[in-house]
């Protein structure tokens, strides 16, 4: 059987979580950036929505799941000009519902612990916790990126990435830039 997902419509404000489960119940839907009010801070403007489809059902070990997924597109601020950068993101989840952190930590690893004891939930909760997970921790234009590179060379300053990067440069600072000034000759 087909089935089409419809993501003209807001997400669901609630779901009767008593139901959701025993009913397969299955939400899909989007929700502005500006309803979202704790990734609005990690935000350089709050312009567009994401899209979200969430699914509840029992699993065989009787577990209360919720798998979803998410697409975004959001602008955040690049870390070297400070100027806003877009970043697309899509992440797949797979939660468990459980009541106390007791069950969370009983969790098999694949699945992350959603706590809630309520009796509705909240999709534009889930939608939103996911989304921050998922944002990437720095973000830079693709050019901003290939200069801080070219500050880490010279002038020692930047992002260190790992001790095995910090060493391979400074075993052969000058290779790398002669790369990078090929590069720039190029355009
Ligand atoms: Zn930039």
């Amino acid at each position: 059987m087909a089935e089409t997902l419809d993501f003209a419509s807001p997400l669901l404000p609630f779901v009767d979580a008593r139901k959701a489960f025993r009913h397969e119940q299955k939400v899909a839907g989007y929700l502005p950036l500006t309803s979202l009010k704790n990734l609005s801070a990690m935000l350089a403007d709050t312009d567009g929505t994401v899209e979200a489809v969430l699914s509840f059902r029992f699993d065989q070990d009787r577990r209360r799941r919720i798998d979803g997924e998410l697409w975004a597109t959001v602008n955040v601020q690049c870390q070297r000009c400070l100027e806003p950068v877009q970043i697309s993101l899509g992440e797949r989840f797979e939660l468990a519902v459980v009541s106390t952190e007791a069950m969370a930590k009983e969790l098999p690893a694949a699945l992350d612990p959603w706590l809630s004891d309520e009796e509705t939930l909240s999709p534009a909760d889930i939608v939103e916790e996911q989304l921050i997970l998922c944002m990437p921790i720095v973000s830079t234009h693709t050019q901003c990126d290939a200069a801080i590179v070219q500050d880490v060379l010279e002038k020692g300053v930047g992002i260190e990435h790992s001790d095995q990067a910090e060493e391979k440069q400074a075993s052969n600072p000058f290779s790398v830039l002669a790369t990078l000034k090929n590069r720039s000759d190029k355009h």
